[in-house]
């Protein structure tokens, strides 16, 4: 008997209806449907072509058994780094992935990625807060496009089959599969991006060096693993022990990032900003240089998270922290020190320096446009005190409390303005 809901519809009409993906801004769900909907032309199109041997279903068997085993060996890994990923989730599956591309007809390829990421959802993902069954469908989708593009440019160049030897053409050629794969497989990712945040920067579209890399090292480990596979089978185990440290290094890296960041806004948090600005402080103090502060409230902010919510109110947090990390150098050490309040710290710089960072600053966040809202895109507006060392006093506090009454003068005097501190 089939279930109906209290207005009439089939409760499968209901369940499909709470489906997070309708949940997305139109934008982003009209992306990963046509997405879908590509992969799933493309893959129909391999199935109607494909001329399959016993072979090729042997080959297809031994991928997804190894690919399976090295997730199971990684499981609790692989489940430990999801519940604290706050970027693009490289995972290791792509080892397999492109080998399948790169040994294996289209098709069969294709069901490769279908097996490991149903694997992986069912083992490691599943029930993991903050992902959804739809992300991973998207991210499956993505894995068998790159693979297609993957597998075309390996035939362009001549560099399939994996067992023939080209010499320094091989490794050229496999290094040009490599860095389609990656690039096709990044676009996708940064097109989500750019369109689920209207804040984004280019560093939010590239992502981490560190997280690039794996996904280079994952995707050179899965070229290896297609030469094995065809010349000698057996000694693909070797790439087990490897991949299970990438695997494990990358986990130990995320709980770095998890201790010292601020997960918002992916600033420092308020213990690892102090910690590094005493260090920068006494080395200041050491060498006899300056250094300045500022402390970044946004105005009004409690209206913002009452009149928009509360979600609007983290994009404006997020909007803030980007604009404050862009307009600094990559060795000032910006913070957030909780609630609407952020801290910079500009080592070396003179007043003059810190003022003009705090203008750019001010300026930068009152024209930036936060998200979109019922009427008109929101805007937001930043005071700023500013304070230095050695001026402000010799230890960290003294300059913090002088930034400070700076700050209070900056919004008792209207808001939306830099206040430099007394003793600059
Ligand atoms: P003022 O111009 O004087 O700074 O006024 P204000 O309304 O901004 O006052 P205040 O800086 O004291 O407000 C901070 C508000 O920030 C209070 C709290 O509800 C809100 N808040 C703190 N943390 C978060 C957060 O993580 N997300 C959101 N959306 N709001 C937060
Ligand atoms: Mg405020």
């Amino acid at each position: 008997m089939q279930r109906v809901t209290d207005s009439g519809q089939p409760a499968r009409a209901g369940w499909v209806r709470r489906w997070a993906l309708w949940s997305l801004p139109a934008r982003v769900r009209g992306f990963v449907l046509a997405v879908e909907l590509v992969t799933i032309a493309i893959v129909t199109a391999n199935l109607v072509l494909a001329r399959l041997t016993a072979h090729d279903v042997l080959g297809y068997l031994v991928v997804v058994g190894l690919g399976i085993g090295a997730a199971e060996m990684a499981r609790q890994v692989e489940r430990r780094r999801r519940r604290f990923a706050d970027t693009p989730h490289v995972n290791f599956s792509s080892v397999w992935t492109l080998a399948a591309a790169l040994v294996l007809p289209g098709i069969l390829a294709a069901a490769v990625v279908v097996a490991l990421y149903l694997h992986l959802w069912l083992r490691s993902w599943r029930g993991v807060a903050g992902v959804y069954a739809h992300r991973t469908l998207f991210s499956a989708c993505n894995a068998i496009l790159s693979c297609q593009l993957a597998a075309w440019c390996a035939r362009s160049l001549h560099v399939l089959p994996t067992d023939q030897d080209r010499g320094a053409w091989t490794a050229l050629g496999l290094s040009a599969v490599i860095l389609v794969y990656f690039l096709a497989n990044s676009t996708v990712v940064a097109t989500v991006i750019a369109l689920s945040k209207p804040t984004w920067t280019a560093k939010l579209l590239i992502g981490r060096l560190n997280e690039n890399l794996l996904e280079l090292a994952t995707l050179c480990m899965g070229t290896l693993a297609a030469m094995l596979i065809v010349l000698r089978p057996w000694l693909v185990v070797l790439i087990f022990v490897p991949l299970y440290a990438l695997h494990r290094s990358a986990l130990v890296r995320q709980f770095e990032h998890a201790a010292t960041r601020d997960s918002k806004t992916g600033l420092l948090n308020a213990a690892s900003w102090r910690a590094l600005a005493e260090s920068e402080l006494r080395r200041a103090r050491n060498l006899g240089t300056s250094l300045g502060i500022l402390l970044i409230d946004i105005d009004h902010f409690k209206l913002v998270n009452t009149v928009h919510g509360h979600l609007i109110g983290d994009d404006a947090l997020q909007a803030a922290g980007a604009a404050i990390r862009d307009l600094v150098r990559g060795s000032d050490l910006c913070g957030r020190f909780g609630g609407d309040e952020f801290v910079v710290m500009l080592p070396g710089s003179d007043a003059a320096g810190v003022l003009a960072v705090a203008h750019r600053i001010r300026e930068r966040i009152a024209n930036a446009e936060i998200a979109p809202t019922t009427d008109s895109p929101l805007q937001v507006t930043v005071s700023i005190g500013v304070a230095a060392f050695p001026a402000a006093g010799p230890d960290l506090d003294d300059v913090l409390l002088a930034a400070d009454n700076a700050l209070f003068a900056a919004k008792d005097s209207g808001r939306n303005r830099v206040q430099a501190s007394e003793a600059m």
